[in-house]
């Protein structure tokens, strides 16, 4: 079985996978059955969320990574612990040649309270094998694995291996050292043996069809094997560690911090690299700010302890392609996007970390003044969740000015948002009511009503709301999945119609969320889904596949989509394209659409199709998802796509699309809207009713673009003749000015209120200085629009004297309302009461010469 997708998409209490479990959970919890009985696989695990969080520890430790490759064998009913045991045993032991003395095994010692007994199966079985003492009983926490609060669990049996050196294995046995964190006695290979299944009220029952389930660490069995002390001495990440030191002018090896530093910048490279090629963008919010969180630790780290002042990490993308891009091709095949993505993240975040340093040091500024000597735990805290800026870095900084930080303080605003992101995240469950364990199948490919039966059903609360869950043995309904959203709808019996609001999937259960609760849960139902809208919801499904091939055909065919959503009003896709699309490409991509829906091709379906004969169809698979042996094909003639939506019978069902935006969402990552059949008949509708409109005001020119061009020209020659008036006016007005014009103590005094704008009363004012240089004093006011003004102009020789008209506007200016200002030769000031003018004239004319 190939690796599932790092980013996990159709289970809600799960953001990345974390075991080789995860892609097989809904084959042991009884919701699909296993197309073959025994698997083995390397799975790619991300472990920084939720129950496994091993963040902080990388890089401060050799052996756990954030992302890491799980090895693993599956038995599903089939062979049980004496298989896996021995064969566990044969493949590290006979092939891979790892010395048995080095070997220890841990079994279940049991648990009285649960009222279960040592594993001595397991126990004997490792007797085959090993000396009694180096099989050592473990607890309850080690020991035994439960997959959630319910559901299968079982003991479980690690081997772990001690790579000491023989003079100290000498001194200490390395049994004492298991399960303790010693760096050197380290757990490599976990067996479970799924046996139980846990109920609602906590008692344990046996499990029919028992599970194998283990997991190995790839790279802590290389380090074994290559007899080295540290994963990160490896071939796995030697060559990352190599370029990285050539980059920054590190060597590894000679430095403990910057050791750290280089080791948690290659191992976040894997896991930030995996993580957008699976399809997730780093991002704001859930799985998205997981991983931009991720990136801003190596980005710091780099920052700190590396001397890297500009993205670098991206460039490591080329080396770990070469390492890893054979076993992991959708790394090799999307290196230029995942580069893009790291770069910009990386520069943004630098930005950030130099906005927060500044924003740190008023911060110590501050508490300096202040005559403290430590900065209060709530700053702190802002830094570090507004900005990304860590505890540690924050105190780094402050230490080396002197200053310690409120770590109490800081801790409690931690607390406190902790409690309320899970106050808002706690989901009350109710034991499920189960009816029947019929199997439920979705027959909505071919149906959008179904007489059905219901299964089990539940009461769920979240956020103090009430939900219910109805699972049907048939159903017609689609489960939000894959960017479609789910159906709604009714169930109906003799009895009463229940409304079915949304259907979701979950570990592959399709999950209908209903408005109450059946009253008689065991008669039949008509399922019945809301026809109108699901046709809607397939025509925008179908479009989304015939602009896949259409942007593929206009742009190139480095387009591979990154994202859709697609619902009963329009569509959103997504796809990894380095530049703006411009109006003629998208136009061009419409029109190859249209094309094809007036052909009105015909919807072509492989259900159950082998993938390897997919392939040979030229069918394209999106990367980030999860393919089966068996697939579903969707053909619209060159259209041929991997897919599980619902979709149009034939493309002429979508009447037509119209693409309505298109922007960027990430580095190197564009989107389109789009919205098909009745929704572009409506936007045309309102187009039309708009022009309509327009020429109506128009007096229905025929010539629509004529007329309103007749109009532009007009208001543009109309709007010269009336500057050329007003100019002709301004210069009459001036002449008034200067007849009644009076001489004041020698000064010729030119003063008067004007209706005019303040832009022609500057230009004379100007004139008039250059008509009299000398003795002068203009004093305007004016008006415009209901706005008052004053301009005020003195000639040289009257400055000179220590005369000022900006003193004069400014003390005047009052009298209007407002306030100006300006040079002693020339000021102006703008107000609100045009009442006041006569007065702010006749004031200025005192002062300045009263
Ligand atoms: P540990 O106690 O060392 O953290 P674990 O109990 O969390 O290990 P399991 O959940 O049993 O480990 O996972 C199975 C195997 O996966 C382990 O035996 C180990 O080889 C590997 N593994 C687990 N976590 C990591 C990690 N963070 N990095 C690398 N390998 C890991
Ligand atoms: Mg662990």
């Amino acid at each position: 079985m190939p690796s599932a997708p790092m980013v996990v998409k159709d289970d809600p209490t799960l953001m990345f996978t974390n075991a080789g479990m995860n892609q097989f959970k809904d084959i042991i919890l009884g919701n699909a059955t296993p197309k073959c009985r025994r698997q083995a696989d390397s799975q790619k695990c991300l472990r920084v969320s939720g129950k496994h969080n091993d963040l902080e520890e990388v890089g401060h430790d050799t052996y756990h990574h954030t992302m890491f490759e799980m090895l693993g064998n599956w038995s599903f009913g089939d062979y049980f612990k004496k298989e896996a045991i021995s064969w566990a045993w044969e493949y590290i032991v006979d092939v891979l040649k790892i010395d048995p003395k080095d070997l220890y095994a841990t079994v279940f010692e049991g648990s009285p309270e649960e009222g279960l007994t040592r594993d001595d199966e397991a126990a004997g079985i490792w007797e085959q094998f090993l000396p009694k003492d180096h099989i050592i009983n473990g607890n309850k926490h080690d020991n035994f694995w439960e997959m959630g609060d319910t559901g299968p669990c079982g003991p479980c049996s690690e081997i772990h291996v001690d790579s000491r050196p023989e003079e100290e294995k000498a001194k200490v046995p390395g049994r004492e050292l298991v399960n303790k964190d010693h760096p050197q006695v380290i757990e490599i290979w976990n067996l479970v043996f799924m046996q139980y299944n846990r109920k609602a009220d906590g008692s344990l029952e046996g499990l029919p069809a028992k599970v194998i389930d283990t997991g190995m660490g790839f790279e802590r069995l290389v380090r074994t094997l290559q007899g080295k002390t540290s994963n990160y001495d490896t071939d796995v990440f030697q060559p990352l560690i190599k370029v990285l030191g050539d980059l920054s002018g590190c060597k590894y090896g000679e430095d403990e911090k910057k050791d750290i530093a280089m080791r948690v910048v290659v191992d976040h490279l894997r896991a930030i690299a995996f993580a957008i090629a699976d399809g997730q963008l780093p991002s704001n919010a859930k799985a998205g700010y997981v991983i931009r969180r991720i990136l801003r630790r190596a980005v710091r780290y780099g920052y700190t302890f590396l001397g890297q002042k500009e993205a670098f990490i991206y460039k490591l993308v080329p080396t770990l392609v070469d390492e890893m891009g054979e076993a992991f091709p959708e790394i090799a095949a999307q290196q230029k996007l995942v580069m893009k993505v790291m770069q910009e993240e990386e520069s943004s975040f630098l930005r950030t970390l130099e906005n927060g340093i500044k924003l740190l040091q008023g911060v110590i500024d501050e508490t300096k003044a202040a005559g403290k000597t430590e900065i209060a735990g709530d700053k702190a805290f802002t830094l570090f969740d507004t900005f990304g800026f860590p505890l540690d870095l924050t105190e780094l900084i402050c230490r080396e000015q002197g200053l310690a930080v409120d770590e109490k303080g800081f801790d409690v605003c931690m607390q406190e948002q902790k409690n309320r992101a899970r106050n808002a995240a706690e989901v009350k469950l109710g034991d499920w009511v189960v009816l029947s364990e019929a199997e439920s199948e979705f027959v909505g490919y071919d149906n959008t009503e179904y007489p059905a039966h219901i299964v089990k059903y539940r009461e769920v609360q979240q956020k103090k709301r009430t939900a219910y869950e109805v699972i049907l043995d048939k159903t017609p309904f689609y489960g939000e999945m894959g960017g479609e959203v789910g159906d709604s709808g009714v169930l109906v019996s003799e009895n009463e119609e229940i409304k079915v609001l949304d259907t979701k999937k979950e570990n592959g259960l399709s999950i209908h969320i209903v408005d109450k609760l059946p009253e008689h849960p065991e008669a039949e139902f008509m399922a019945c889904v809301d026809v109108e809208r699901r046709r809607a919801i397939e025509a925008n499904h179908t479009c989304t596949h015939l602009l896949d091939e259409a942007l593929r055909e206009v742009l190139g065919t480095h387009v591979e989509q990154k994202g859709s959503l697609v619902t009963a009003d329009g569509l959103r896709f997504d796809f990894s394209h380095f530049e703006k699309v411009t109006p003629e490409q998208l136009r061009e991509v419409e029109h190859i659409v249209n094309a094809k829906i007036r052909e009105d091709i015909p919807l072509k379906e492989y259900r159950d199709y082998p993938i390897e004969k997919a392939k040979e169809l030229g069918a394209i698979a999106l990367f980030g998802e999860k393919y089966g042996d068996k697939v579903r094909v969707v053909q619209f003639g060159t259209s041929v796509e991997f897919c599980g939506g619902c979709h149009a019978q034939s493309t002429g069902r979508l009447g037509m699309v119209r693409i309505t935006s298109e922007s960027s969402i990430a580095a190197g990552v564009r989107r389109i809207e789009a919205i098909t059949g009745k929704a572009v008949e409506e936007t045309l509708d309102k187009m039309q009713d708009f022009m309509a409109d327009l020429k109506g005001l128009l007096n229905n020119a025929p010539d629509l673009m004529a007329t309103i061009q007749k109009a532009i020209a007009e208001n543009k020659e109309l709007q010269a003749q009336v500057d050329e008036f007003k100019a002709q006016k301004a210069q009459q007005l001036k002449q008034v000015l200067i007849e009644k014009a009076r001489e004041v103590n020698g000064v010729k005094v030119i003063a008067g209120v004007l209706p005019m704008e303040a832009q022609h009363v500057k230009d004379i004012a100007f004139q008039l200085r250059g008509q009299f240089p000398e003795h002068l004093l203009v004093v305007i006011g004016s008006e415009a629009a209901g706005k008052p003004a004053l301009t005020v102009s003195l000639s040289d020789d009257l400055v000179a004297e220590g005369k000022n008209a900006g003193q004069y506007v400014r003390e005047a200016g009052k009298l209007i309302q407002g306030g100006g200002g300006g040079q002693p030769h020339f000021a102006t000031a703008g107000g609100k009461n045009p009442e006041g003018l006569k007065a702010a004239v006749d004031k200025i004319v005192e002062l300045a010469i009263g």
